[in-house]
């Protein structure tokens, strides 16, 4: 589908954080979502990514779950790319959930779930 702006995009993220259930949003601590064209080569690699696929989203940093001797660190980071969303999908509605669901499962990597827990509750 055409590329929508950034703008919209972010506007498109920002609203899937804002109806997280109350209690996820409550307990997000120290993490910025972003938005981003493309992953990097070494976003890829962090990621675990084949070569031919991409990632529509990446959790970079510490699960809450693994915060025992957690001091001043960044924060953690989740990005959202716009571009590999943007291509798996054939219209605006099918973006709009597309980014609520890759929202939803970085965000759930922070909380300290991983790909093949996720993978059995559908995310
Ligand atoms: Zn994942």
């Amino acid at each position: 589908m055409e590329p929508m702006t950034r703008q919209r995009f972010e506007d498109l993220v920002r609203r899937a954080l804002d109806t997280l259930p109350g209690e996820f949003y409550e307990r997000l601590q120290n993490v910025d979502v972003v938005v981003d064209d493309e992953p990097t080569a070494e976003q890829l690699r962090t990621g675990g990514v084949e070569e031919g696929h991409t990632l529509l989203g990446l959790y970079e940093g510490v699960p809450l779950t693994a915060r025992e001797n957690y001091g001043f660190v960044l924060p953690d980071k989740i990005t959202i790319f716009k571009r590999p969303i943007e291509e798996m999908c054939d219209s605006a509605d099918a973006v709009v959930e597309e980014v609520q669901q890759t929202v939803m499962h970085e965000i759930a990597h922070h909380f300290g779930m991983d790909d093949e827990e996720l993978h059995e509750l559908g995310l």
